[in-house]
């Protein structure tokens, strides 16, 4: 193999990565991974590194699976492309929005298939704005989102995003997308009981709606635990509430399932663990546990009999929407999901047993709170014990002590990301107790090296 300095000089030669500081990369060099088996991954310096964060929340089934490659090798022999337009069609694309059909809530009967996550989160946008033009109500058209949430990179999903980091760059997004603020206990609660602030931050959806006018809302869109921001995961109550608002208004509840679906929550999709029932989702990752790119929406009955019976075309849809190799790689990975019992598993075993080991963090010095949910964790790093953050709770103060923390995790031979003072993790389903253990081992050790770092 090429030696790694040679591939790191090419790679900050030549290729832009997303969301990098290319200052930083060429002075430190990027890391290189060369091979994934489980929940490792392999450096081209030979390190092995547990992947704490299954690459990016997507490979829920865990690395090196011949069965995928056996399945995308096939399909690719059979047929490797054709497109999903005007009238034509493929068989692992039909086979696919069958199953997908079979594992969602029981008011999902269509499929839109996209690309991407982002590009899911663009469809949704032009879809509930389709669906309000054919009920002849097309000044519903705003949509409501919420601070910190990742919606995707493309201009409607940077737009719905509520990242200031994201809105402060690239020029103007799309108009009619507005925030409320995330349920996040630790930041807004005091005072209240967790149950009582779910209900006051679900009321901030209320107030806006009233402000804005109910007959200009076209729909609400949120993450049923928020991810990149944070792992910020909501009182029970505030998604049952979420629901009552947007049935009392008529509008469209929309979930971002990228990160919760398939799985991640211990529940297939995210939605079904907070006891709501939207009329959207996003999906993406966790379809093909990132072995190809795809993503899409679930579409609820409610908006699909408008969209087939009254719509005519809706024109819009993507040259790899319903892409054959794609299709057949989620099909494969969702049989996987199911033959090995994965979501019950993390419903059942594994989550439970996160919850209690990843839970006992609470204890470090350098922890003042930590919680998890399914097979997403987090904790606060704090100054002084008591406290619950360090600072706050921001995308952008990435150079603060998650980010030194972040490089005594890799030291430590786990990734785990940072956000601000928090440091996350969203492991492969297949993570046993046993690894589970080799896991949280790794964190604290890391824990100890930072607060050793800081009290020098
Ligand atoms: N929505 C959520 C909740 C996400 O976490 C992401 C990506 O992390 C996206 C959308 C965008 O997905 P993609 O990167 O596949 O475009």
């Amino acid at each position: 193999m090429t030696d790694t300095r040679t591939i790191q000089r090419l790679d900050s030669a030549h290729f832009l990565h997303p969301f990098t500081d290319h200052k930083a990369l060429a002075e430190h060099g990027a890391r290189v991974m060369v091979k994934g088996e489980g929940i490792y991954l392999w450096d081209s310096e030979g390190n092995k590194i547990l992947d704490g964060m299954s690459g990016l929340w997507c490979v829920n089934i865990g690395y090196g699976r011949t069965s995928m490659s056996d399945a995308v090798y096939r399909q690719m022999q059979q047929l490797p492309f054709y497109n999903s337009f005007f009238n034509t069609t493929n068989v692992p694309a039909v086979q696919l929005a069958a199953l997908l059909v079979q594992v969602s809530p029981p008011q999902f009967n269509h499929v839109f298939f996209t690309g991407s996550g982002s590009e899911a989160n663009d469809t949704i946008v032009r879809m509930v704005r389709r669906y309000w033009e054919l009920q002849a109500q097309p000044e519903r058209h705003i949509i409501i989102s919420r601070k910190n949430a990742y919606h995707g990179s493309t201009i409607a999903g940077a737009s719905l995003g509520g990242m200031a980091g994201m809105h402060a760059q690239g020029g103007p997004g799309v108009p009619g997308i507005v925030h409320i603020g995330q349920p996040s206990y630790l930041e807004g609660g005091a005072g209240m009981s967790e149950d009582e602030f779910g209900i006051a931050a679900a009321g901030w959806l209320d107030e806006r709606i009233r402000e804005l006018g109910p007959d200009n809302v076209a729909a609400f869109i949120g993450e049923p635990v928020q991810g990149a921001g944070g792992v910020i995961i909501p009182p029970k109550t505030y998604w049952p509430e979420i629901q009552r608002i947007c049935d009392k208004y008529g509008i469209l509840l929309v979930a971002d399932e990228v990160i919760c679906g398939f799985g991640r929550l211990g529940s297939w999709f995210g939605s079904e663990l907070m006891g709501i029932k939207p009329d959207l989702i996003a999906f993406a990752k966790g379809v093909t546990s990132g072995y190809i790119p795809l993503g899409g929406v679930l579409v609820g009955d409610r908006v699909a009999t408008v969209l087939t019976e009254k719509g005519g075309d809706f024109n819009h849809g993507f040259t790899y929407s319903g892409h054959p190799v794609a299709c057949a790689a989620a099909l494969e990975n969702i049989r996987i999901l199911i033959d090995e019992d994965l979501v019950g598993k993390v419903a059942r075993d594994t989550g439970p047993y996160l919850k209690e080991k990843f839970g006992a963090l609470r204890e470090h010095a350098l922890v003042g709170h930590a919680d998890s949910c399914g097979f997403v964790a987090g904790l606060n790093l704090v100054h002084t014990k008591g406290a619950t953050v360090f600072d706050n709770i921001v995308f952008d103060g990435d150079d603060g002590v998650g980010m030194i923390c972040r490089g005594y995790m890799f030291a430590n031979g786990i990734i785990m990301r940072a956000v601000g003072d928090r440091m996350i993790i969203a492991p492969p389903l297949v993570m046993t107790r046993d690894e589970i253990d080799e896991m949280v081992g790794r964190i604290r050790a890391a824990l100890d090296d930072t607060l050793a770092e800081l009290k020098r």
